[in-house]
C-alpha cells in the first residue's frame, strides 16, 4: 500500500538516490518542498539544471568551472610551476580556503581502486601527464590525494610517472587522518601536511 500519494514516493526516491540521504532524510526534504512557496522550489530547481548545464571542467586543471579556464588557472600571480594533485574539487577547495597555498592544481577525479575497478583511464590521469609534458615548465608536483590505499595507490602510481621527467615530487605529509576525507580536514593540519611535505 502506498502511504503517500505517486509523486511525493517520486520524489522521495529520488532524494534517497543522493549520496548521503537516507529514506528518513529523504522523506523529510520531501515534505520540507512540498510546503515551500512554489517560486522557491523553482529557483531550486533551476539552480540545479543551470549548475548541472553550464559548469564544467577547467582545460588546464580540470576542476568545475564556468569558464573554459578557471579563475586560478587565470590568476598570474600564481605560481604556475608548482601544480597540487588533488583527487576533486572539493580538495581544493579545502586548500584554498587555507590561502597560503600559490601554486595551481590538478583535479583527477577519483582515484586508482583495483578493487572498485577504477584504473588509472578512469581519472585524469593523462591530461596530467600531457600538462606536464606539453606546457610551460613545472618544478615541483604535489601529490595530495588522500591517505586511504586508493590515495596512497595513486600517490605511488603517480610519482612513478613522472620521475623519469626529472621534476621534483612530493606528498604531503601524512598527519593527516587514514581514510580521511581531505575536505573534512581542518585548515591547520591541511597546512600542516604540506609544509611538511616529503619527497617521492
Ligand atoms: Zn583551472
Amino acid at each position: 500500500m502506498d502511504l503517500y500519494s505517486g509523486y511525493i514516493n517520486k520524489l522521495i526516491d529520488e532524494l534517497a538516490a543522493l549520496p548521503g540521504i537516507g529514506s528518513k532524510s529523504a522523506q523529510r526534504l520531501a515534505f520540507h518542498l512540498i510546503n515551500l512557496p512554489e517560486a522557491k522550489v523553482q529557483r531550486l530547481a533551476n539552480a540545479m539544471v543551470q549548475a548541472r548545464q553550464k559548469v564544467r571542467y577547467c582545460r588546464e586543471c580540470f576542476t568545475l568551472t564556468d569558464n573554459e579556464i578557471c579563475p586560478i588557472c587565470q590568476n598570474d600571480r600564481r605560481d604556475h610551476t608548482t601544480i597540487m594533485v588533488v583527487e576533486n574539487s572539493r580538495d581544493l577547495a579545502a586548500y584554498e580556503k587555507t590561502g597560503k597555498y600559490q601554486g595551481v592544481y590538478h583535479v583527477l577525479h577519483g582515484a586508482i581502486s583495483p578493487m572498485l575497478g577504477i584504473g588509472p583511464h578512469d581519472i585524469k590521469l593523462k591530461e596530467l601527464m600531457e600538462r606536464l609534458s606539453g606546457g610551460p615548465e613545472i618544478r615541483e608536483v604535489i601529490i595530495a590525494t588522500n591517505s586511504s590505499l586508493e590515495g596512497e595507490t595513486t600517490a605511488m602510481y603517480i610519482s612513478k610517472l613522472i620521475k623519469p621527467l626529472g621534476i621534483r615530487v612530493t606528498r604531503i605529509a601524512s598527519g593527516v587522518p587514514v581514510g580521511g576525507d581531505l575536505e573534512y580536514i581542518d585548515e591547520v593540519t591541511l597546512l600542516r601536511a604540506l609544509e611538511g611535505r616529503v619527497e617521492l
